[in-house]
C-alpha cells in the first residue's frame, strides 16, 4: 500500500495526539499574541493560553464561526502581516457574504502535502494526468488541487471550468487518467460526452474521479463508477480550512482527515458536547498548523461524522464519513427536515430518470408543498401508463425516505440548469 509520508499517516494514535496537544498549546499562545480577535475573544471567555495544557482542555476554548470572519471582513482574524500573505481565496458565498481566506508560503505548503497524501491514498502517483475541472479563480478548488497534484509529481491539465466539449476532446487526446471535480459536473461530462458520440468508460483512459464541494450520496458513486468505469473518491474541504484537504483512501469507506495538521471535533449542537464515535454532530475544526488564519474551534457549518478506528489501507488517521449536508442546505418543509441530498439519494436508483433534479418548494395558504422536477432519460418507454406507474414508483420511494408527500414532475432532458460548480437544488417560492 503506498503512503505519501508513511511515518506520518500510520503513526500510533496515542503518539499522533501527543502530537496534537503539543501544537495546540503552541498554537493558543500564537493566536493570542497576534490577533486583537482572538485576544478579545480569548478574555470575554475567560480563558487564557497558560489554561490549555493539552488537548484535553480544548472544551476550554471558546468557538469561531463564519459569521466572525464576516464581521472582521476582510482580514481582522489573520494572524500574519498582509506583506506575508502569499495569497487570498475567498468563500464562493454559498450562504451570505462571501469572506476572504489568506495563506503563508507554508499554508500553502501543507494544502498540497495534505492533497498529495489524499491523491497517493486514492491510488494516483507521479504516472497519472489529472484534469482539475474545479473553477480556477476565487474558489478553492482550482488551484488547491493544482498545487496538490503537482506536489504528487502528476501531470496537470488545468481546464478549470466550463468549455464542456473542449475538456473531453482534451480528455481523450491527452490520455487523461484522473479528474477533480463536483460529483454534479462529472455527471454532466458522461452525458455531453455520450452526445458527442465519446464514452469516457471506452473512449477514454479515465480512471479515477475525486468529486467533492458539494454533498452526493452512495447511489450516485455506484452510479457514476458504473457508467463511466471509473473509481469515484470523495473530497472534503472549505475555504476556511483551505479549500479541498481530505480524500478517500481506496478502501472508500470515508475521507481521511490528517491529525497533524488538524483536530477535528463532532459536537451535540444543543448541548456542545461531543457526541460518540460514528455518530453524526456538528462539525468543530482547529487548524494546528495554519499560520495566516488559524482557526480555533470553527463551527464549519455542517453535519458529519468519524470514525476514528484503524483504516485497513494501515492509516491511523481518523476518517470523515459521507457528508448528508451543511446545517443550512436542510430545509424545513411542513415541519420535516428535508436535506436535498436525500432527494438524490432515491432518484439515483432510477434509470429512467437523470441524477439532475431541482425541489420546487411553494406555499398555499398555510400549507408548504413540495414538488420534485426531474428528467427522464431515454431508458423510459414511451407509454403513458408507463410514466405514471414511474411517477408513482418515485413518489412512494421519496416518501419512505423523507416521511413527506413530494410531487414528481417529469422535465425534458436538459431543461435543469447544469451546474460547473456546486448545483443549486432548490428553489424556495414560500414568502414567510
Ligand atoms: P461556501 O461556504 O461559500 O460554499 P466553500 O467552497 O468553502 O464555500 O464550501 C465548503 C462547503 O462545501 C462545506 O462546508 C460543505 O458544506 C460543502 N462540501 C465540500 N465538500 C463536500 C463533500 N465532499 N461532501 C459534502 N459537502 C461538501
Ligand atoms: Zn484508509
Amino acid at each position: 500500500m503506498p503512503y505519501w509520508k508513511p511515518e506520518i499517516e500510520t503513526m500510533d494514535p496515542k503518539d499522533l495526539r501527543q502530537m496534537q496537544s503539543e501544537k495546540l498549546v503552541k498554537l493558543v499562545k500564537y493566536v493570542y499574541d497576534r490577533s486583537p480577535f482572538y485576544k478579545k475573544r480569548f478574555d470575554e471567555f475567560g480563558v487564557k493560553p497558560e489554561d490549555i495544557k493539552s488537548i484535553d482542555d480544548i472544551g476550554k476554548l471558546p468557538f469561531t464561526k463564519k459569521q466572525d470572519l464576516r464581521d472582521t471582513y476582510p482580514n481582522g482574524m489573520f494572524c500574519v502581516k498582509n506583506t506575508d500573505v502569499v495569497r487570498y481565496h475567498a468563500s464562493s458565498g454559498t450562504t451570505g457574504k462571501p469572506t476572504v481566506v489568506g495563506y503563508t508560503q507554508n499554508d500553502l505548503d501543507a494544502w498540497a502535502e495534505s492533497l498529495a497524501r489524499g491523491m497517493t491514498a486514492a491510488g494516483l502517483t507521479q504516472d497519472d494526468i489529472i484534469q482539475v475541472s474545479y473553477g480556477y479563480g476565487l474558489f478553492t478548488g482550482g488551484l488547491g488541487v493544482h498545487y496538490g497534484s503537482e506536489k504528487l509529481g502528476a501531470t496537470t491539465l488545468p481546464t478549470s471550468s466550463g468549455n464542456t466539449e473542449r475538456q473531453i476532446t482534451l480528455m481523450k487526446d491527452l490520455d487523461v487518467t484522473a479528474i477533480c471535480c463536483t460529483p454534479s459536473y462529472f455527471s454532466y461530462l458522461i452525458e455531453a460526452a455520450e452526445q458527442m458520440g465519446c464514452s469516457i468508460k471506452n473512449d477514454t483512459k479515465l480512471r479515477v474521479g475525486i468529486f467533492g464541494a458539494e454533498p452526493w450520496s452512495e447511489s450516485l458513486r455506484k452510479r457514476i463508477e458504473e457508467r463511466s468505469g471509473i473509481k469515484a473518491y470523495d473530497v472534503f474541504g472549505t475555504s476556511e480550512l483551505s479549500g479541498p484537504l481530505f480524500i478517500e483512501c481506496e478502501m472508500q469507506e470515508g475521507m481521511h482527515i490528517w491529525s497533524d495538521m488538524f483536530l477535528f471535533e463532532i459536537l451535540d449542537p444543543e448541548t456542545n458536547e461531543p457526541v460518540p464515535d460514528g455518530e453524526v454532530g456538528e462539525l468543530v475544526v482547529t487548524t494546528l498548523v495554519k499560520e495566516a488564519l488559524p482557526l480555533i474551534r470553527y463551527r464549519v457549518g455542517d453535519l458529519a461524522s468519524l470514525d476514528t478506528s484503524v483504516c485497513k489501507c494501515g492509516r491511523t488517521h481518523p476518517r470523515l464519513m459521507r457528508l448528508k449536508g451543511r446545517s443550512d442546505d436542510m430545509v424545513i418543509v411542513r415541519g420535516i427536515n428535508v436535506f436535498p441530498g436525500q432527494v438524490e439519494y432515491v432518484l439515483v436508483k432510477f434509470p429512467e430518470v437523470s441524477p439532475h433534479f431541482m425541489i420546487i418548494l411553494d406555499r398555499d395558504g398555510e400549507m408548504d408543498s413540495m414538488k420534485v422536477q426531474v428528467e427522464l432519460t431515454d431508458m423510459v418507454s414511451d407509454k403513458l401508463d408507463d410514466y405514471y406507474k414511474l411517477k408513482s414508483r418515485i413518489e412512494h420511494e421519496l416518501k419512505s425516505i423523507l416521511n413527506l408527500y413530494a410531487e414528481v414532475e417529469f422535465v425534458a432532458p436538459g431543461t435543469i440548469p447544469r451546474s460547473e460548480g456546486k448545483a443549486k437544488r432548490v428553489t424556495d417560492n414560500r414568502t414567510f
